[in-house]
């Protein structure tokens, strides 16, 4: 099972960042649920990581700007 975390860097009221499942409607393995948006535009998924626990000590390193949050809905 792979882990990505999708974080949205235009909006300034998100404060979290969120992982997913690759299985997750939100995710599509990256691609994300707007198979039309612009790529990029408001934010980005960043993966894969083959264990949750990787995706969640990258973003403490790396994305601590923004608290991470797991998915409600595939993640419960
Ligand atoms: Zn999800």
């Amino acid at each position: 099972m792979d882990y990505y975390i999708y974080t949205n860097w235009q909006a300034k009221d998100k404060e979290t960042n969120i992982i997913h499942k690759w299985t997750c409607g939100h995710c599509r393995m990256g691609l994300g649920k707007h198979s039309n948006a612009y790529k990029g535009e408001n934010g980005v998924w960043i993966g894969a990581f083959k264990e949750i626990i990787q995706a969640e000590n990258f973003a403490k390193l790396k994305l601590s700007d923004k608290k991470i949050e797991k998915c409600k809905v595939c993640l419960k």
